[in-house]
């Protein structure tokens, strides 16, 4: 039996940080964009993005009784008990809440990949996994917090499972795999130490969030805070409409995207702001061109455009530069530099 979710914040009445929700959305619009950095100080907010966006996405069909929530409906993504069951009929499903996994600092890497029983393999002769946090969060988020303080071995291997939709564990002979489809958010304070740049540049988008400056924006977070703690069901039920709006578009969005067409002319562009920034390797343009792809399908135009590359391309690229690049100044005014240079200022705003 699943408890009834504690009620969370209501995505759209974060106040702010619109690059944050912007590059969640895209994610959540295409996994493929390959996950969001979240760089930032301390109650910013972005654990609380995080899980506004899993509560409003539509809730998905699993399995029932799998351990790693497989989609009935997705034939070649089904675990091996799942695909073993479905030569005997069709598989039962039931409605899920998309999930949101946390991994907590100092996790070994048992409980992250699983852990299989050698004991009881040798003595009874039985393949005996006991799932990790990477089958819980197949099909939604894996939230890592300070993921500059986990280990590098462990981010590595998050991204590869993220990056292959799949878990593979191996011991001494024996192997289980199962689907791990994820979406992954790491959020970061730089003061704290910093990522490979190896580590960067294999996470899709990144982003920076601050405590907002302007008097009128802090009244307002502090305020829907409030209000939300005092009556919260009061408070969902005012800013649903706003949600509903929202997952709308996200599920649209993702019916758009196979067929966004993508024009020669943004691919060009794409090419040409990377050579511009020197940026190393083929993954910057790919991620550019998948997250631009990804906002033209939200907004349902008719094709991806250079401005949809133009808005993405801080996220996309700000992690991808050479030097500092955590310097949110720095690195934010060299690509804007860039986008001037090869679209022309007048188009920059
Ligand atoms: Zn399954």
């Amino acid at each position: 039996m699943l408890a009834t979710p504690r009620p969370v914040f209501p995505f759209s009445a974060i106040v702010g940080q619109n690059e944050m929700k912007l590059a969640l959305t895209i994610s959540a619009v295409d996994s493929a964009v390959g996950g969001v950095l979240v760089f930032g100080d301390r109650g910013t907010g972005k654990s609380t993005a995080v899980r506004a966006l899993a509560a409003l996405l539509p809730p998905m069909k699993a399995v029932s009784g799998c351990r790693y929530g497989c989609d009935p409906e997705a034939a070649d993504a089904l675990c091996e008990e799942c695909r073993a069951r479905s030569l005997t009929g069709p598989l039962k499903a039931a409605t899920v809440p998309v999930p949101v996994v946390d991994m907590p600092l100092g996790v070994t890497e048992d409980r992250v990949v699983g852990a299989l029983d050698l004991e009881r393999a040798l003595s009874q002769g039985v393949k005996a996994f006991e799932p990790g946090l990477l089958a819980r969060a197949n099909r939604g988020f894996l939230y890592i917090d300070e993921v500059n303080l986990l280990e590098d071995h462990l981010v590595d291997l998050l991204i590869d499972v993220a990056a292959s939709g799949e878990n593979l564990v191996e011991r001494e002979g024996l192997s289980v795999r199962h689907p791990s489809r994820f979406v992954l958010i790491g959020s970061g304070n730089p003061e704290e130490g910093e990522l490979r740049p190896q580590l960067l540049d294999r996470f899709g988008l990144s982003v920076e969030v601050k405590t907002p400056e302007e008097l009128g924006e802090r009244v307002e977070v502090v305020k829907r805070r409030d209000e939300f703690e005092r009556d919260r069901a009061a408070f969902i039920a005012k800013w649903k409409k706003e949600d509903d709006r929202l997952r709308r578009r996200i599920v649209a969005g993702r019916k758009t995207l196979p067929g966004m067409e993508l024009p020669d002319d943004v691919l060009v562009a794409a090419a040409r702001l990377c050579m511009q920034l020197g940026t190393d390797g083929l993954r910057a343009e790919l991620t550019l061109i998948r997250a631009a792809r990804s906002l033209a399908s939200l907004e349902q135009a008719a094709a991806v455009a250079v401005t949809h590359l133009r808005r993405v391309a801080p996220s996309a690229l700000r992690h991808r530069l050479r030097r500092d690049p955590l310097d949110e100044s720095g690195s934010a005014a060299r690509i804007e530099r860039a986008l001037a240079e090869v679209f022309g200022a007048a188009e920059s705003a």
